[in-house]
């Protein structure tokens, strides 16, 4: 049974898609937990060779904003009575996720195929592709 299920959740719509798919498989799957995760990274420039933080004040909106993304799962998960947490998480998303389906022994990982970003012709974004290459466990990949 896929018994402890990870969704990835960057507040996409396919990522919504997956949470509503994730939902589905906990309800079905009796003593089952859904362990919802969204990665945050604080944003980077180059100043010449080296890679600086920005300022403060920019840095608290992303987190701000990733805080907010997670409330949004909190909020659609309340009246879903099932055994659920969602876990805001500081680094790379796609190594975030991994480490995370490892160290919680998860069954099964959740993954929209798209996200926030990056080129809509391609099939995957870069998060689900690293996910899927590496993850030792089924993923379900929602389109
Ligand atoms: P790219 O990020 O490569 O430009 P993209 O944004 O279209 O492309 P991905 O980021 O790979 O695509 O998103 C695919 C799925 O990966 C999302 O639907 C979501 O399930 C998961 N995901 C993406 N970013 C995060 C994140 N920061 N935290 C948790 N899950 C994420
Ligand atoms: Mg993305
Ligand atoms: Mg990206």
């Amino acid at each position: 049974l896929f018994s402890k299920i990870l969704l990835a959740y960057d507040g996409s719509k396919a990522a919504n898609k997956a949470l509503d798919r994730a939902v589905e498989l906990a309800k079905v799957t009796p003593g089952s937990s859904l362990h919802v995760v969204h990665a945050f990274e604080f944003p980077r420039f180059f100043i010449g060779e080296a890679l600086a933080p920005l300022p403060a004040s920019v840095n608290k909106d992303y987190y701000d904003l990733a805080v907010q993304t997670t409330e949004e799962v909190k909020k659609r998960l309340e009246t879903e009575g099932l055994n659920a947490k969602v876990e805001l998480l500081q680094g790379s998303p796609a190594e975030t996720i991994l480490k995370y389906a490892k160290d919680n022994a998860a069954d099964i990982i959740v993954i929209g195929s798209r996200g926030l970003g990056g080129i809509r012709e391609f099939v995957l974004g870069s998060v689900s592709h690293n996910v899927v290459q590496s993850a030792k466990i089924p993923v379900l990949v929602v389109k």
